[in-house]
C-alpha cells in the first residue's frame, strides 16, 4: 500500500478532479493546476452512464450529484413528425444496487461537487495557471508553473483534456486530433415532463434530434451535423442557425420550445476532433487520464464516463503498487482494451448516423451492447 506521495495533476475538469478527490482520499497530497477560472465552466448538461456512476461512488462522490441531476433508465426512438414511439428499450443490463442505470447533470454543477469535495479533502487548487516546463528524473517529476511557482510531485497526471499541452510536451507532437466529419449542436432547454429518459427523435428523412434530462425542470437536446469541415458558427448565429435545423421536427416536445433560443437559453455547436493514443499512457512518471488519452465522438455519452473510470483505476493501482513504473503500467494495460472499445463503438455510431438511419436500430443495438459491457468491472 503507498497512500503518502505527492500527486501534480495538471486540468481540473471531470478527470482531473475526480482523481484528484480520489488520490487525497487514500491520503497523498494532490495539487491541481488548472488553465481556466474555477468559474468557467461549460453552460450545458452531461450524461453519465451506470459505470460511471459507479466509479463516482467508489470515489465517494455520488450522493452529492444524484441530490443534484436526473436519473433515466430508458432509451426510446420516437418519430419526429407524429411523436409514435417505434421502439423503447429498458437498459438490460445488469446493475448495482443504489446507482441508476444513467443519469444527467449539468455540467455547471458536476464541476462544483467537484471542486467542494476536493477543496474540503484539503486538495490544492491552482487556477488560471498552466505548466511552463517540466523535468523528469527516477525518482519524481519537476514542474515549473507559469504563475512562478516550482513544484515537485512523485506523478504528474496530464488531465488537460483533449488538446492536452502535457500530452505534447511528454509525447510529442505526433499525436494529432482528426476531425470525425460530424459535429453536434446542442440547446438547454426546461425538461418538456412528457419525456424522462434518453429520447432520439427520428424523422422518415432520416434527420433526428436528440433529449437527455439534466434536472427536474431542464434538459437538453442534442442535433449531430456531418460536414466534411468543422462549420463556423458565430455566437449571434448559432439561435438562428440551429432553429433552422429543427424546425423540420413536428413534435411539440421539440417545436414548443424553439423560441426560447431567443430569450437566452444555452445554444452551443462544436466540432469532434478525436484520438486514441497508443500505448502505454505513460512516460516515465508522466500519465494521461480522461481525453488527453481517448477524445471520443460522444455517441455513447462516454467520454466523461472514461475519464472518472480512468481517474478511479489510476487511484487503485497507485494505492497498490510501492513501484510507480509498475502502478502506471498497470494502470495504461487496464484501461487501454476498455477505452478502445468505446472508443471504436462511439465511432461506428457516429459513422452510421452520417450516413442518415430512419430507425436507430443498429446504432441501438450497439450502444446497448456497449453499455452491457461496460456494466462489467473496470
Ligand atoms: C458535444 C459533447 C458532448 C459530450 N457529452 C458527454 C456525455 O453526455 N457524457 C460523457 O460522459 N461525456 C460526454 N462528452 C465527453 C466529455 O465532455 C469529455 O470526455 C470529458 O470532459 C473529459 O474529461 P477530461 O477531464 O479528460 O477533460 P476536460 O473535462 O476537457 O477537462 C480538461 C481540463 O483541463 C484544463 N486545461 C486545458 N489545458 C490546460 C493546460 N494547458 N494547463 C492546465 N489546465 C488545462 C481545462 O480548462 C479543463 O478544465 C461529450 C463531449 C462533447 C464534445
Amino acid at each position: 500500500m503507498a497512500n503518502d506521495r505527492r500527486v501534480l495533476i495538471v486540468g481540473g475538469g471531470i478527470g482531473g478532479m475526480v482523481a484528484a478527490v480520489a488520490l487525497r482520499r487514500q491520503g497523498n497530497a494532490v495539487h491541481v493546476i488548472e488553465a481556466a477560472r474555477r468559474e468557467d465552466q461549460l453552460g450545458t448538461g452531461i450524461n453519465l452512464q451506470h459505470n460511471a456512476l459507479v466509479a463516482l461512488q467508489e470515489a465517494g462522490l455520488l450522493e452529492q450529484c444524484k441530490a443534484e441531476g436526473f436519473p433515466w433508465e430508458t432509451i426510446t426512438n420516437r418519430n419526429g413528425l407524429t411523436g409514435e414511439i417505434i421502439s423503447r428499450v429498458d437498459m438490460p443490463w445488469p446493475k448495482r444496487p443504489g446507482v441508476p442505470g444513467a443519469m444527467g447533470i449539468m455540467r455547471t454543477t458536476f464541476a462544483e461537487i467537484l471542486a467542494q469535495e476536493a477543496l474540503s479533502l484539503g486538495v490544492e487548487i491552482t487556477y488560471q495557471t498552466k505548466v511552463a516546463s517540466l523535468e523528469q528524473d527516477g525518482t519524481g517529476v519537476t514542474v515549473e508553473l507559469t504563475n512562478g511557482v516550482r513544484d515537485r510531485g512523485d506523478v504528474v497526471v496530464s488531465a488537460d483534456g483533449a488538446y492536452s499541452q502535457i500530452r505534447r510536451m511528454v509525447f510529442g507532437d505526433e499525436h494529432k486530433l482528426e476531425y470525425a466529419g460530424q459535429g453536434v449542436w446542442r440547446f438547454t432547454v426546461p425538461r418538456p415532463k412528457t419525456l424522462d429518459g434518453f429520447t432520439m427523435f427520428r424523422n422518415p428523412d432520416g434527420k433526428s434530434t436528440g433529449f437527455l434530462p439534466l434536472a427536474p425542470d431542464l434538459a437538453y437536446y442534442f442535433l449531430l451535423e456531418s460536414t466534411a469541415e468543422p462549420l463556423r458558427v458565430s455566437a449571434d448565429k448559432a439561435a438562428d442557425m440551429l432553429s433552422e435545423r429543427l424546425s423540420v421536427f413536428e413534435v411539440p416536445e421539440v417545436r414548443d420550445l424553439l423560441p426560447l433560443m431567443y430569450k437566452g437559453w444555452h445554444v452551443s455547436y462544436r466540432p469532434f476532433d478525436v484520438l486514441l493514443m497508443p500505448a502505454p499512457w505513460h512516460k516515465g512518471r508522466v500519465v494521461l487520464l480522461g481525453d488527453a488519452a481517448h477524445s471520443l465522438t460522444p455517441q455513447l455519452t462516454s467520454g466523461g464516463g472514461m475519464a472518472i473510470e480512468d481517474a478511479v483505476v489510476l487511484a487503485q493501482e497507485l494505492r497498490d503498487n510501492d513501484d510507480v513504473d509498475d502502478a502506471l503500467n498497470a494502470y495504461s494495460v487496464r484501461r487501454q482494451e476498455r477505452c478502445g472499445i468505446v472508443y471504436r463503438n462511439s465511432r461506428r455510431i457516429c459513422d452510421i448516423e452520417k450516413e442518415g438511419s430512419k430507425d436507430g436500430a443498429e446504432g441501438t443495438r450497439i450502444m446497448v451492447d456497449s453499455f452491457k459491457l461496460l456494466a462489467q468491472d473496470y
